[in-house]
């Protein structure tokens, strides 16, 4: 079985050992629930690290929704033998006080990239992200993290985090894992009623169709609002944004020569969903 260390102090003695012995130690974020959009960051980081530990919080600061917080999918036992298949060398799963102590009053908080979209719609999000980020990398002395481009815009605010910190950790962005029908891998899809789950993959269908239509020379705004009424017509209760951003400041980009992405944020079902893409 892969060790579960509940301690920070433990984490510590562990990290420390092996990079007494001079080894690369690899960190993988995540928040349980795991599928394989999880399993393949944590493979990539095994292939590229002598060391590898995931890290299974499910970190009440970057909830900005107390329901969404309480109805996180969590499941140890079955994450625990998941990680055996890859294998990793440990799994950090602490407490919140163990992460959180009483007297913790210290926020990484961030502008720029952090504020648009998911920053906007989800108020502290990025802060919350920011701020364990910065406490897993101090805690597990990581040389990498791995993180997907599933949370593209978390990618880059934590690009942007290392950089700014001068955190001495390279990042990986590893490719969003989908399931067959497009559907982007997310521990949220469990709550899916059959019928969401059906339409949901409608959602990765029209923006790729949107990036294509601009790609071809479609207006911007025409194809967005084309994936939108695609979304409404299939279901969708709530189309929070589908925009068309500069891929690494998320700010609004019309420029073509710079690489954008398309990211989108919609209900089905009572559960959101995110995805993007290049385009
Ligand atoms: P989470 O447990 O949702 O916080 O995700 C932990 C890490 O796994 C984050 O870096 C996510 O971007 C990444 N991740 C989640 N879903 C996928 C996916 N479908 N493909 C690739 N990476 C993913």
């Amino acid at each position: 079985m892969i060790p579960i260390l509940r301690t920070v102090a433990d984490l510590r003695a562990l990290a420390r050992g092996w990079k007494a012995r001079g080894e690369t130690v690899g960190v993988v974020p995540t928040m349980g629930a795991l599928h394989d959009g999880h399993l393949s960051l944590a493979r990539r980081a095994r292939a590229e690290c002598d060391r590898v530990i995931t890290t299974i919080f499910v970190n009440p600061k970057q909830f900005n929704n107390p329901e969404d917080l309480k109805k996180y999918p969590r499941n140890e036992e079955a994450d625990a033998s998941l990680l055996a298949t890859v294998p990793v060398d440990a799994i950090f799963a602490p407490s919140v006080e163990e992460v959180y102590p009483e007297g913790f009053i210290t926020t990484v908080s961030m502008a720029g990239v952090a504020q648009p979209l998911e920053g906007h719609m989800r108020p502290g999000h990025f802060d919350g992200v920011a701020t364990v980020v910065t406490k897993l990398f101090g805690m597990s002395l990581a040389d990498r993290g791995y993180f997907g481009q599933k949370d593209w815009q978390q990618l880059q605010v934590v690009l942007r985090l290392v950089r700014d910190l001068n955190l001495p950790v390279e990042i990986v962005g590893c490719e969003t894992i989908r399931e067959a029908d497009g559907l982007a891998m997310s521990s949220r899809n469990v709550r899916l009623t059959p019928e969401g789950r059906a339409k949901a993959p409608v959602l990765y269908a029209a923006i790729t169709r949107a990036a294509e239509d601009i790609r071809a020379g479609h207006a911007d705004r025409m194809a967005i609002r084309e994936a939108a009424e695609t979304m409404r017509a299939a279901g969708f209760e709530r189309v929070e944004y589908i925009e068309l951003r500069d891929a690494e400041t998320l700010m609004p980009s019309d420029d073509p020569r710079r690489p954008r992405r398309m990211l989108a944020a919609a209900w089905i079902d009572g559960v959101r969903l995110i995805d993007n893409i290049p385009v």
